[in-house]
């Protein structure tokens, strides 16, 4: 029953209202709050379950559901059953592995579009949709629950998430019907839960094995402040492995007619039956006889063997991520575990020997760790708490290309976010009165090697020579992630804002290339920067002394007129040969050449300025 109070003396509805914190997973979702006055976050009950399924169902009239009834629909109508939309989120259809996701739905290759899209019958959903679908559940389940209006909420998302992704979290929230107040990071939302934040200073890594995903982060903490330092893993590892592996294992021991009357997907669920069966008990020895008169067995050390390839996977990133935060194992004071997974005391035992001088923190139930603190967050963002100050950071470097398609950084990857950094550019040439605004992401010197993410055009520049102009790009990015580019010419005022809404479309191992490229070819990428930038100074060069000896032609005498044109022409004929050296030479010839007579001119121009005349008068 919703508790709606009306107020007698006003005749209005006075709706209590509470902001939630929303684990809005791949395999599961949970919503969590924290009841007034009380510290601590609770799991919201959604249909009398705490975990929901994220799968969305169509009947044949196309009306969804979500949820267990949903995933009820996976064996029976798989076309019309849509789960793991989250590995959908923010991607085109380029970006999607098809042949590892192991999906019965349809996702149209429509090149056309810039985000993947998913066939039902006759309709097509994005996957901003599908997941608004989740969220809307979630929120009419969590009002009808709890009596009161759900309409604002913080969203977690996986450290790695790029821009594109975490707007598209962003919105399905919004279609949804929820004010997102915070799009947090799923590592730090679950060091929240265990109250890490309370420590002055430390580091925490977090280990998030689940169903079908891998993370692992390595967190700074000062002062209450979190700070992402590296991320690693793979979204395509985990619980589901080892039962795949599991039922692989029970084919190989078993005779080929009873494994082909068999089905494999039965093999499996009673392999994750298995396997949670063993972890829960060690000592038990797990059998069963399937309908074909297939017979397995399975004990904990084959178990153990069995996931270990697996699990030196996870172990892989974590060394990786380690190195990446330039740590080792002894500075890490926390270990955080979350996902199902982490419930097989294999990982928990390997763990230890990795971490012996960090605490592990396991006492909160896996699967809700990042729900319960997503609503910690919640609580802060409504104002009932002042304990916690979270801190992100860009992933990638954003920047705006110029002259010579360079990106110069205004942002750098790793500044902590929300950050606000402006810059003054110029015009390059005479009377212009338009300027584009490109906008990239990426850590390469060239914008072309890096990722667009926007552009605009400054209008309405006063005509005014070349250089002339200050023009201000300001970068404004705030703690979601978005970002907001604004370019103003400080002289007229002329100004021109725009939120970079970045296109959908990039993927974590692309976001994971970026990083990787920028420092594989670091090296070569200062050589190419320093020769685009001395073509680009040749260019200026020629076009600043061209237009000089137009306007002082009666001033200059044929020699010098003469050697200039030709140490022009040297440097016109250089700026495509690729020496940066020789380049750089003729740029100096031609200046040494042109100042004596360029200063002689602008002696005779202050000295007839001394007389009375204005400087823009002369000719
Ligand atoms: P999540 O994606 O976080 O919901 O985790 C789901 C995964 O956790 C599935 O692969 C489950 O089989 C696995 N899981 C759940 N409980 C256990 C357990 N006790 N031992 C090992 N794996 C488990």
């Amino acid at each position: 029953m919703a508790k709606i109070s009306i107020n007698i003396a006003s005749g209005s509805i006075e709706k209590p209202k509470i902001v939630v914190g929303i684990d809005l997973g791949t395999t599961n979702s949970l919503v969590a709050y924290v009841p007034k006055g009380q510290g601590q976050s609770q799991i919201i009950p959604i249909r009398g379950n705490g975990i929901v399924p994220s799968v969305v169902h169509f009947d044949a009239h196309d009306v969804p559901a979500v949820g267990v009834y949903a995933k009820d629909k996976l064996l029976g109508q798989p076309e019309r059953t849509i789960y793991s939309v989250k590995r959908l989120l923010g991607k085109n259809y380029g970006d999607i592995p098809l042949n590892t996701l192991d999906i019965g739905y349809r996702i149209i290759d429509d090149s056309s579009e810039n985000m993947v899209k998913v066939q039902v019958g006759s309709r097509f959903y994005n996957p901003i949709e599908l997941s608004a679908e989740i969220l809307k559940e979630l929120k009419q389940q969590a009002e009808v629950s709890l009596g009161v209006l759900v309409e604002q909420a913080v969203i977690t998302v996986p450290a790695y998430f790029n821009e594109s992704q975490r707007q598209a979290t962003r919105d399905a929230g919004k279609l949804a019907g929820l004010d997102v107040l915070r799009i947090i990071n799923e590592p730090t939302a679950a060091s929240l839960a265990y109250g890490i934040q309370e420590q002055s200073q430390g580091h925490v890594l977090v280990y998030d094995l689940g169903g079908g995903t891998f993370d692992v982060s390595v967190l700074q903490i000062e002062d209450g402040v979190f700070e992402v330092l590296s991320t690693h893993g793979d979204t395509y590892l985990g619980g589901d492995d080892i039962d795949r592996r599991i039922a692989e294992y029970w084919r190989e021991q078993t005779s080929q007619e009873a494994n082909e009357k068999t089905p494999f997907a039965e093999l499996r669920i009673w392999a994750e039956k298995a396997k949670i069966e063993l972890s829960n008990n060690k000592n038990a020895v797990f059998e069963y006889v399937f309908e074909s008169g297939m017979k397995v067995y399975l004990d904990y050390a084959v178990l153990v063997k069995i996931a270990n390839p697996i699990l030196e996977k996870t172990w892989n990133s974590v060394k990786k991520a380690l190195k990446d935060a330039q740590l080792t194992p002894a500075d890490i004071q926390e270990v955080v575990l979350v996902g199902g997974s982490t419930r097989f005391p294999e990982i928990q035992e390997q763990l230890t020997q990795w971490f012996a001088e960090s605490r592990i923190n396991n006492q909160i139930n896996p699967d809700e760790v990042v729900a319960l603190g997503a609503a910690i967050e919640a609580d802060v963002l409504a104002g009932n708490r002042s304990d916690v100050l979270l801190l992100d950071v860009t992933p990638l470097s954003l920047g705006i290309e110029t002259a010579g398609g360079l990106m110069d950084v205004l942002i750098p990857r790793n500044s902590k976010i929300p950050v606000r950094v402006g810059r003054e550019y110029t015009t390059s040439v005479d009377g212009q009165v338009n300027l584009k605004v490109s906008v990239f992401q990426g850590e390469r010197e060239l914008v072309a090697e890096n990722r667009q993410l926007g552009s605009f055009i400054l209008e309405g520049i006063p005509s005014m020579p070349a250089g002339m102009p200050k023009i201000e790009i300001q970068f404004a990015l705030n703690a979601d992630g978005m970002l907001q580019v604004q370019a103003k010419e400080l002289r007229s005022g002329v100004v021109q804002k725009v939120e970079i809404q970045p296109s959908y479309g990039l993927t974590d191992a692309q976001v994971e290339e970026m990083l990787l490229s920028g420092l594989t070819n670091a090296k070569t990428d200062v050589e190419e920067r320093l020769l685009r930038e001395s073509q680009n100074e040749a260019r200026q060069i020629i076009y600043t002394t061209e237009r000089f000896i137009e306007k002082n032609a009666n001033l200059l005498s044929n020699e010098e007129k003469a050697g200039t044109e030709q140490r022009i022409e040297t440097v016109r004929g250089l700026i495509d040969n690729g020496d940066r050296h020789v380049l750089q030479t003729a740029i100096e010839n031609l200046n040494d050449f042109s100042r004596p007579f360029a200063e002689r001119l602008m002696d005779i121009a202050v000295s007839k300025a001394l007389k009375g005349n204005r400087i823009d008068q002369m000719k």
